[in-house]
């Protein structure tokens, strides 16, 4: 979706055109300016001189010629090497970090921690100081210079609003830590944030070619182990409609794990969201209950139900079923959720959803950053002083 199309409006149409033209051709390069004409709907003299303004900036080069049988052969333009973004997956206390080229491959990417236990008073100042830090010294260890990474996105467990996220699996009352502020301005490029199960749709859509595509209504429930003392499994959520995440009034939309489970065999608050009848605390009594390994029919039972749940709440054109906590239980579920889907179109007449699961775990969250962080150029290109440079 172009920054137009979003209802923003900028002073500088320059700006916007080559923020377009290099959002196009990072989904599909090389092409011609007519093939870029025709993705952006920008006029041909329009893409030429936005072409020639990226690549005197140094982002696009060209590539050669078109081969085609009559005619001129007219020329092919891409990205350009040596700039990149920067993807950050802060799982507490795990943390990968991972940098991308331009058209968003996998260059680098690494495994650290950053441990916050002892570190609760100062938490907001100790989290973003240690990723920094790490960040930092990755790009260091790798020869890029800060100068040449375009942009950062962080995905983070918990709800984030403003620049600033609340690790609440992680931490009872926990305070708001700024990232976004701090990142910008001791890194000095733009930075985003997002929750971690919102960048992992955002990943999973990229790599079914459908995040630009029109009427897309994603569902992703995930159910992954957790390294948080009071549970053994997380359960989160994200929906993607309208060509982006669901956020919610306060940006914490979507938390399916504490959505409520009808059980008579639920005891007292044992989860900080507040909600004593949650998914997430009922998955987890039961799992603890259970003998090593076995998984209770009633996980089972509880998942598909939330899963049908979600199906007729947002009527998705894709639902994504990710059960890294229980991979087992992932074909059940999907069985039992493609029975449904079946009873529903003979009764109602509904069409699909598709329901898959996702394709890459690992890097999901820290690609996912890196995709929110390039979508960040073309939403706002005001805030990249690369765009705006003279060539
Ligand atoms: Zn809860």
């Amino acid at each position: 979706m172009n920054p137009k199309e979003r209802g923003l409006r900028y002073n500088d149409s320059h700006l916007v055109n080559r923020a377009n033209v290099f959002e196009a051709l990072s989904f599909d390069s090389p092409a011609t300016i007519k093939q870029v004409a025709r993705s952006t709907r920008l006029s041909t003299p329009t893409v030429t001189k936005a072409l020639t303004q990226l690549e005197g900036i140094g982002l696009v080069t060209e590539k050669g010629r078109k081969d085609q049988p009559k005619g001129r052969k007219p020329t092919l333009y891409g990205l350009s090497e040596g700039y990149y973004w920067l993807g950050v997956d802060l799982e507490i206390p795990d943390l990968r970090i991972a940098v991308y080229d331009l058209s968003k491959r996998l260059i680098k990417s690494k495994k650290d921690f950053v441990c916050i236990d002892g570190q609760i008073d100062d938490v907001a100042k100790y989290l973003p100081d240690s990723v920094i830090g790490k960040v930092k010294g990755f790009l260091k260890e790798q020869d890029i210079s800060a100068g040449s990474v375009l942009g950062a996105g962080v995905g983070v467990p918990g709800m984030v609003r403003d620049g600033s996220f609340k690790p609440f699996s992680r931490l009872k009352n926990p305070p708001s830590i700024p990232l976004m502020g701090p990142m910008e301005e001791r890194l000095t490029i733009p930075a985003v944030i997002g929750n971690d199960v919102d960048l992992e749709l955002l990943a999973e859509l990229d790599r079914r070619n459908l995040l630009e595509e029109p009427g897309v209504v994603a569902v992703y429930l995930a159910a992954r182990p957790s390294k948080a003392a009071h549970s053994a499994v997380r359960i989160g959520g994200s929906v993607f409609h309208n060509g982006g995440v669901l956020q919610g009034a306060m940006g914490s939309a979507n938390e399916f794990g504490h959505t409520s489970v009808s059980r008579s065999d639920h005891e007292e608050l044992k989860c900080n969201c507040g909600n004593p009848k949650c998914l997430e605390t009922y998955v987890n009594e039961k799992i603890s209950s259970a003998p090593t390994g076995k998984v209770p029919d009633e996980v089972t039972e509880v998942l598909t139900d939330k899963l049908k749940d979600l199906i007729f709440l947002y009527n998705p054109s894709l639902v994504i079923v990710d059960l890294l906590a229980f991979p087992q239980l992932s074909n059940p579920v999907i069985g039992e959720i493609n029975k449904f889907i079946q009873l529903r179109h003979d009764h109602m007449h509904f069409d699909g959803p598709e329901v898959v699961t996702p394709g890459d775990s690992e890097m999901a969250c820290a690609r996912g950053a890196c995709i929110k962080s390039f979508r960040n150029l073309a939403a706002n290109p005001e805030k990249y002083s690369i765009l705006s440079s003279d060539s």
